[in-house]
């Protein structure tokens, strides 16, 4: 199983993804996280994407698709891409990759999302130092403040984070990402939930429509 999470940043893709990847045991493809650990590590490619993820604007395609492409490499289970396309151009190299490869996509979620409350949802957003639990000082307070409930580590929140680079990112977002959603509509049969209700709601409406395209297969 194959599949595509798209949404604009705090639609929850983040929090989704780890329950359907556990669930499914599909591996999870975070380019963001992915990302992020190679910053954390001062690896070269670290060093080359700092700049863009501190400042809110996307990463250039080729680097992003050489690093999907060797994850898709290494990968022998399914897949959940979450964060990846996030330009038409990516889509269109990942159609290719997956072509050459005879592989295909299963499905693409859409997680929608009102716009107006993601700023007030990504500002709130806390995230273990440690073990990357997702917390949120406002819908899910961990319960001695700033520390996580499952390992003790410190609660941070990501410098992408600050309401300005938040705003920066959701108008990349418009600009760039939300033309996907037109894109997969045509290609393929694109699935849509509302991201405004509360996670295990989402969760379990997401389980609902993987659960459809399993027994479709
Ligand atoms: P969010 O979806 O909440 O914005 P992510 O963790 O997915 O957060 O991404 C954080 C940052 O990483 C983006 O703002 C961008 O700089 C970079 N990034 C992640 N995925 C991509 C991608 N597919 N193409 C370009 N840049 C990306
Ligand atoms: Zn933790």
């Amino acid at each position: 199983m194959n599949l595509i999470l798209l949404g604009c940043p705090g639609a929850g893709k983040g929090t989704q993804s780890k329950v359907l990847t556990q669930r499914y045991g599909l591996a999870h493809i975070a380019t963001g996280d992915l990302f992020r650990a190679q910053i954390a590590q001062k690896t070269a490619l670290g060093q080359k994407v700092e700049g863009y993820l501190k400042a809110g604007t996307l990463v250039p395609d080729s680097i992003v698709v050489e690093m999907v492409a060797g994850k898709l490499d290494e990968s022998s289970s399914g897949w959940l891409l979450d964060g990846f396309p996030r330009t038409l151009e990516q889509a269109q190299q990942l159609d290719k990759y997956l072509k050459a490869s005879a592989k295909q996509i299963d499905m693409v979620i859409y997680l929608a999302m009102d716009e107006n409350a993601v700023v007030q949802r990504l500002t709130t957003r806390r995230s273990c130092a440690s073990c990357g639990e997702l917390y949120n000082t406002i819908s899910r307070p961990p319960q001695v403040e700033g520390k996580c409930d499952k390992c003790g580590g410190e609660l941070k929140q990501r410098e992408d984070d600050l309401e300005s680079t938040v705003r920066k990112r959701l108008m990349v977002y418009e600009d760039l990402t939300r033309p996907l959603i037109a894109y997969y509509r045509s290609e393929t049969t694109l699935h849509e939930v509302d991201g405004n209700q509360p996670p295990d709601k989402v969760t379990e409406q997401l389980v609902a429509l993987v659960d459809s395209a399993k027994v479709a297969r």
